[in-house]
This record gives C-alpha cells, structure tokens and sequence, in this order.
C-alpha cells in the first residue's frame, strides 16, 4: 500500500536496520525499541493484521520470528523474550501493517509478562463465555 511506512520499508524507501530478510517477511529493528534487540518481523504483503493476511504467508511470519530469535539469541544472548502483535485500535496497534513484536528479555530488566498488558476478565465465568462458542 503505497502510504503505508512499513511497506515503504519493504520497498527500500525508508531506511532500516534489518537483522533477518527472505521472500516473504522482514525483521528490522524497532526505532524506538522498549528492549535491546526489540524487533518487528513484517510479512513482505500488505495486511493491516493476521485476519487479512493471505494463508500462504501465516506460515511463512512465524518461522522468519525463529530465524529472527536464532539471530537475537546468538548475538545478544538474551534470558528469555515476549513474543506477540497489536491489533486495532483497541490492542494498541499504531501501524496499520502487522508486525510482530520481538522483544527479548534480560534477568531483572524491570518488565511484565503477557499478563500485565490487561485485566478485565469481565462479569461471565469461563464456563457462560466457553456456552457461547457452543
Ligand atoms: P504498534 O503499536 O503498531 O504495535 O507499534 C508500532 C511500532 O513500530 C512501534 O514500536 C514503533 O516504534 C515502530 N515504528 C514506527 N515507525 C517506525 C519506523 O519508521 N521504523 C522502525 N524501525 N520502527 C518504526
Ligand atoms: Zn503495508
């Protein structure tokens, strides 16, 4: 899409520190990184999140994640990482191109876990809300 900045990335307009590239994703680190190493793997089509991502590619993002975690791992040696992407405006997604998140953890560095990103259970048990997929 040609007004989106990461697509504009993919396509070698604006400038980027890739770590990990092939046909059909991008890993380049975040500008303004919450992490040494924090990274955004991007698949290589436009597609606002993983609902509109085409099949061919979902298989594709999560192994450029591995290959882009065997990279963090052999050069910054990190203790552990949160994985994971915003999405909408409600999951506090800023670009409207998915991008997954690749943050790596160190002993100690002060974070949370997934947990500490929301905590609005809501009033229905598991069970009424497990009813409604039934
Ligand atoms: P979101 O909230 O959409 O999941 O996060 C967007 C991320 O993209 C932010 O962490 C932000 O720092 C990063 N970002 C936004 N624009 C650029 C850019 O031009 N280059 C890079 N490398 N990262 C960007
Ligand atoms: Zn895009």
């Amino acid at each position: 899409m040609s007004d989106c900045i990461f697509c504009k990335i993919i396509a070698g307009e604006i400038p980027n520190y890739t770590i990990y590239e092939d046909d059909f994703a991008l890993a380049f680190l975040d500008i303004t990184p919450r992490a040494k190493g924090h990274t955004l793997v991007i698949p290589k089509m436009h597609a606002e999140n993983l609902l509109q991502l085409e099949e061919s590619y979902t298989e594709k993002l999560l192994t450029a994640v591995k290959k882009t975690q065997e990279k963090l791992d052999k050069v910054l040696q990190p203790a552990g990482y949160n994985v994971g992407w915003n999405h909408g405006q409600a999951g506090g997604q800023a670009v409207p191109h998915l991008h997954i998140h690749v943050m790596p953890r160190y002993n100690n560095d002060g974070g949370g876990n997934m947990h500490s990103i929301i905590n609005n259970p809501g009033s229905g048990s598991v069970e009424e809300v497990y009813k409604l997929f039934e």
